[in-house]
């Protein structure tokens, strides 16, 4: 419980995007304010693009110590921040801004970090270098993902995603354990495969499902998706349904959330089944 007295200003922090009614961070970061007793308030702040500059530079002077920054300014971040961390480099997008004593901006990003506390949390036999990845995708999360995976020691990285063209740029970027295989032979790529991860859209709630057979994983073979509105998706459903180990893509969302907090309020949190509950609104 921090002290709070009269002349204590709360800490500040928030959430920025456009829109962004539909962000679950302040779900989660009020319920660890709340858990753990600490003054400060976590605000969701709409800016558009136009408005971004000049907003964020404000923050400082308002007294924020940081923000998550969603779409869909996740990329314009990365060249507006005064500096930026090896990972937000490697990813190519901030998720997770500081401010500095100065009032500069340092831009992170978490979602790699969060991906793999998430697997480790909820999967804790799961070893990386273990045998092959298949991560079907290349966009945005695909590129925290492979990152991560490649810095937990995976040694071949098995990339499928519908535009080939998207999977080459990353092979190309993240080196030659990065192996393009074809959104149509993805099927055949999960053979072998021991860590197994939807990065795509599909399966989410309004989107077509995830048509790739799990059939020839083995069975210590461990499934994730990104995806996690529904939380248990059809791809992952067809997983459970063949004994495989399965990780919900939710716990990434919450974990990404676990370093900004600790920086900006000063208490490292906690993800358990009480956050989930809150941030599932149950
Ligand atoms: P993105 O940059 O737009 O990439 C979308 C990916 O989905 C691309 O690989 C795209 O393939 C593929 N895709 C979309 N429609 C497809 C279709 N009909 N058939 C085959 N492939 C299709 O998005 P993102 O930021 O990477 O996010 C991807 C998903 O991850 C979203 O559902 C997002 O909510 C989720 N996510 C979850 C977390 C978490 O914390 N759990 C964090 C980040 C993202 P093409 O290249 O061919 O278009």
């Amino acid at each position: 419980m921090s002290e709070i007295s009269e002349n204590t200003p709360p800490l500040l922090a928030g959430v920025v995007g456009f829109p962004i009614g539909q962000s679950r961070s302040p779900l989660m970061h009020r319920y660890w304010l709340k858990r753990y007793g600490v003054n400060g308030y976590y605000i969701p702040l709409s800016l558009s693009a136009a408005d971004l500059v000049a907003g964020i530079r404000s923050l400082p002077r308002l007294g924020f110590k940081g923000v998550n920054i969603t779409l869909p300014h996740k990329v314009s971040m990365l060249g507006l921040a005064d500096s930026v961390t090896d990972r937000a480099a490697l990813i190519g997008a901030v998720n997770t801004v500081t401010f500095k004593s100065d009032g500069s901006i340092r831009g992170d990003n978490t979602d790699g970090y969060g991906f793999i506390q998430n697997m480790r949390q909820n999967a804790p036999s799961w070893e990386p270098s273990a045998g092959p990845a298949l991560v079907l995708g290349a966009g945005g999360a695909a590129r925290a993902v492979i990152s991560a995976l490649l810095n937990e020691g995976v040694t071949e990285l098995r990339l499928a995603n519908r535009t080939r063209q998207r999977a080459t740029i990353l092979a190309d970027q993240f080196g030659a354990k990065v192996h393009v295989v074809d959104w149509n032979r993805a099927s055949d790529a999960v053979d072998g495969a021991t860590t197994i991860v939807n990065t795509t859209s599909l399966g989410m709630q309004g989107q077509p499902d995830l048509h790739i057979s799990l059939d020839a994983a083995p069975k210590s073979a461990i499934v994730t998706d990104l995806v996690y509105a529904p939380l248990v998706t059809p791809f992952l459903e067809s997983a459970t349904a063949l004994g495989l180990t399965v990780v919900d893509g939710l716990g990434m969302l919450l974990h990404q959330g676990v370093p900004g907090f600790e920086m900006w309020f000063d208490h490292r949190p906690e993800v358990d089944d009480g956050l989930r509950m809150a941030v599932l609104g149950r």
